[in-house]
């Protein structure tokens, strides 16, 4: 009998369908905050800002109004919604109208939870007592990557594993869930250091959610650049699954993985490698080899 992939990795759209019962829809927000250390330093490796929200021209219209133009837009009025603070780096403003934002959201009536994207180094004492308070179950997105300090500086991320740690540890205190964005296949990463960033992902008990990713050069990027002139290789998508297989096994079982492809190849253009094929295609793909090698999510822990 033909093992379901959603029965051998722990899927989101299971999460949502076990935990709702309904059909929750993700609703994009832009606080219109601008990252800081984009900003500062010129960003990281392969940040292309055009690719972060689809409709990035609602970081100048307020929150109340974002999530109610989105929600009409659905005619399934049965559906519950999500609020996702994703563009840029979402905590990085006045802590005065970072809370106002984030209020908004948790006041509107049709959204169940919500998820606030932004750096490990943007995660304060007072964000984080801030975010305690909150009547609605709030969950913090951090890109983690990696957690080894030669590939954070090879992304050009700005902070170092320490910051990760902080991040992690202050989370911890005040029970606040955590979700991680990884880069499968950094230039110059063996497997073993990627399974060295998986177990430790495994071993933080408040990491709830993992971002799978495989690294897209977009152009006008410093990293599209290396990779137009042939500096550095990046995995093939192939490639990149055969990764997800050796990792997927070192993944805490209970981890929810909310993406397992970086999604928005196909729809921007700008990418300069790993566009062939689509989400489907590639999730066909990985869902044979995992029963062809019996690779469950998991199976190599211990919990
Ligand atoms: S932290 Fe995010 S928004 Fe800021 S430079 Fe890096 S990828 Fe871009």
């Amino acid at each position: 009998m033909k093992i379901r992939i959603e029965n051998r990795i722990n899927l989101y759209s299971s999460y949502l369908k076990e935990k709702y019962g309904k059909k929750v829809k993700k609703i994009c927000l832009s606080t219109g905050i601008v990252c800081p250390h984009r900003e500062k330093t010129g960003g990281c490796i392969f940040c292309q800002p055009e690719t972060f929200i689809e409709n990035n021209n609602f970081n100048k219209i307020p929150i109340t109004e974002q999530i109610n133009r989105q929600i009409n837009e659905f005619e399934d009025k049965e559906c519950l919604f999500t609020a996702y603070f994703q563009d840029e780096t979402s905590t990085a403003g006045e802590e005065a109208y970072v809370c106002k934002c984030i209020n908004a959201a948790v006041q509107h009536p049709h959204i169940q939870e919500i998820i606030i994207s932004t750096r490990p180094d943007y995660i304060s004492k007072q964000l984080i007592s801030n975010l305690k308070e909150l009547e609605k179950k709030i969950t913090l997105e951090i890109g983690l990557q990696s957690i080894h300090d030669k590939s954070l500086a090879f992304l050009r991320r700005g902070h170092d594993f320490r910051d990760i740690e902080n991040c992690i540890d202050l989370c911890s205190a005040a029970k606040i869930d955590l979700g991680v964005h990884l880069i499968i296949g950094i230039p110059d990463e063996s497997l073993s250091e990627i399974i060295e960033t998986t177990d430790y992902v495994s071993d933080q008990k408040q990491i709830k959610f993992v971002k799978l990713h495989n690294l897209v050069a977009y152009r006008n990027t410093p990293l599209g650049e290396l990779f137009e002139k042939n500096m550095i290789k990046l995995p093939e998508i192939k490639q990149y699954i055969d990764l997800l297989c050796e990792i997927l096994p070192y993944l805490r079982k209970d981890i929810v993985i909310t993406r397992l492809f970086t999604s928005n190849v196909l729809r921007n253009r700008t990418a300069l490698n790993a566009n062939t094929g689509s989400k489907k295609i590639w999730m066909n793909e990985l869902d044979r080899k995992l029963r062809e090698n019996n690779i469950w999510q998991g199976s190599k822990r211990t919990d």
